[in-house]
């Protein structure tokens, strides 16, 4: 009896194998399952009448079976769509990091590369905006920093030659005072000149500075007058004049008169003033190539330092300290430059 149960059991079996297998049709799947069924070839037609219920349940199976393949290959299917997505937004997630990394790693760099040029006209004789650090205030004021044809210099071991004489051509000028924040600075009408080496020079304006930015050998004096000119081109020379203690000084005295009451205002007088007047008596002089000594430092300047001084009294230099205790650049180096002085 349990050796009937199980071949009615391996009939099913071999039913729904037939009827599941979807390799049923293939000629060596046929073979297999009739060798396999060969046995219980001989038992079959004796129980055949009760076994014709027990088929169709396992037809109804087959066919319960072949909707759960179906329905398994949607569910695959779906499930291969989703798993489709789940990759997509992953490589999705995956590029926004990487681009937020770059963005921060970006903004790092950003953070440590060093600050674009500093832009600003503001400068000084003393502290952080000092002659030491002129350079870097403005990208336009490199020169100040790193020029090789500076101004002032410590002037020595000049050649003595003959040099030619500076023709002076000035005149009674009307004039204007303004302190500019750095200095006294006094500019004056059209019309005076000077010529040197074949070329003439326009004056612009003069101004003051305490002490003296150039050195004669190491020695500088109490205060100095700078006459800045300019020719046609734009090439500038100027002339200090040196100025020591002594007897009053008429056209210091003239714009001492006409100081402005406030910074960066203007005084324009109805009197004039004549720039002769500040010239020493001898015109021997030290002439060498420079540079303007504030910002922006444009080299390229011909410098004529007259040798002999001009005498101001205790008391219009207080004038000056009181306004300016200290307005001079410190001297530069020479670098090797052609220092040519009078006989
Ligand atoms: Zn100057």
């Amino acid at each position: 009896m349990r050796n009937l149960i199980a071949l009615i059991a391996c009939c099913f079996a071999m039913a729904t194998a037939g009827a599941t297998d979807p390799h049923a049709a293939a000629p060596g799947a046929a073979s297999e399952h009739a060798a396999a069924a060969e046995p219980a070839k001989s038992i079959i037609p004796s129980i055949k009448p009760s076994l014709v219920p027990s088929l169709a349940a396992a037809a109804q199976r087959a066919k319960e079976d072949d909707a759960e393949v179906d329905l398994s290959a949607k569910i695959a299917a779906r499930l291969a769509v989703m798993r489709a997505n789940q990759v997509a937004r992953a490589a999705a997630a995956a590029k926004a990091r990487k681009i937020a990394a770059l963005k921060k790693q970006q903004q790092a760099a950003a953070a440590v590369a060093p600050p674009p040029p500093f832009h600003s006209d503001t400068w000084s004789y003393e502290g952080e905006t000092g002659p030491a650090a002129w350079g870097k205030i403005n990208s336009a004021w490199t020169k100040c920093g790193a020029g090789n044809r500076q101004s002032p210099i410590d002037i020595r071991d000049g050649i003595k030659v003959e040099l030619e004489q500076i023709v002076f051509d000035y005149k009674p000028s009307s004039f204007s005072v303004t302190d500019n924040g750095h200095t006294v600075e006094v500019d004056v009408s059209p019309g005076n000149y000077i010529t040197v080496q074949n070329r003439t020079y326009e004056l612009i304006q003069f101004h003051f500075h305490r002490p003296s930015e150039e050195r004669i050998n190491g020695k500088s004096f109490e205060m100095v007058v700078h006459l800045v000119h300019r020719d046609a081109e734009g090439k500038l020379a100027v002339i200090a004049v040196l100025l020591e203690r002594g007897k009053a000084q008429e056209t210091i005295q003239a714009v001492w008169n006409n100081l402005p009451l406030e910074k960066h205002d203007t005084v324009s007088p109805s009197v004039v003033l004549d720039v002769n007047d500040l010239l020493p008596e001898r015109r021997d002089y030290i002439t060498y190539m420079g540079s303007l000594t504030t910002p922006p430092c444009t080299e390229g300047v011909l410098w004529m330092v007259m040798k002999q001084p001009v005498q101001a009294s205790p008391a219009q230099m207080a004038v000056f300290s009181r306004l300016y205790p200290l307005n001079a650049r410190p001297v530069q180096a020479s670098g090797g430059r052609v220092i040519k002085e009078s006989n």
